[in-house]
């Protein structure tokens, strides 16, 4: 009687071990981590010109150099101080010189941060933390700048 009962609780034991891994994710919730995953591998121009798929995309220093794209090349917009003022320019531009982006134009920080600030934030005041979370991109053009929001809503600003 006793090995016969010791062989029913093996069993009891191995049923439950069987039957003890529950679905950890929900289809739901996996849809949504391979989006952000997606989203994040998005390929970025770094501060050398390089290209790269990055996932420290949105830790960067500057969320502007994040968003801001020239519509003429592609490439992403950096931030530059001439002058004591805070200007944004095409990175190719600036890597290799105006005639590789001719007309790309140059964004001041402050217009930048209004127009943004007005089409995106509810009292109209520039709020990073808003921008970060609701803007996917932001296009400059030589007329308009285009605003791509995150949930597929797109804004254009004229210049
Ligand atoms: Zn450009």
């Amino acid at each position: 009687m006793t090995g016969k009962k010791a062989r029913n609780i093996g069993q009891r034991n191995r049923y439950y071990v069987r039957n003890s891994h529950p679905a950890i994710v929900s289809e739901e919730v996996f849809d949504k981590v391979q989006e952000e995953m997606a989203r994040r591998a998005r390929l970025v121009l770094k501060e050398d010109g390089t290209v790269e798929s990055s996932k420290t995309k949105y830790n960067g220093k500057y969320l502007l150099g994040n968003l801001i794209v020239c519509g003429d090349c592609g490439a992403s917009y950096r931030r530059r101080t001439e002058r004591g003022k805070v200007v944004w320019r095409c990175a190719t531009r600036i890597e290799k010189g105006k005639e590789e982006c001719v007309d790309s134009l140059t964004l001041n920080d402050e217009w930048i941060q209004k127009v943004l600030g007005e089409a995106i934030c509810e009292n109209g005041v520039y709020d990073e933390e808003l921008i970060r979370n609701n803007v996917d991109r932001v296009y400059v053009f030589h007329k308009n700048i285009i605003i791509y929001n995150k949930d597929g809503h797109k804004l254009t600003a004229a210049l």
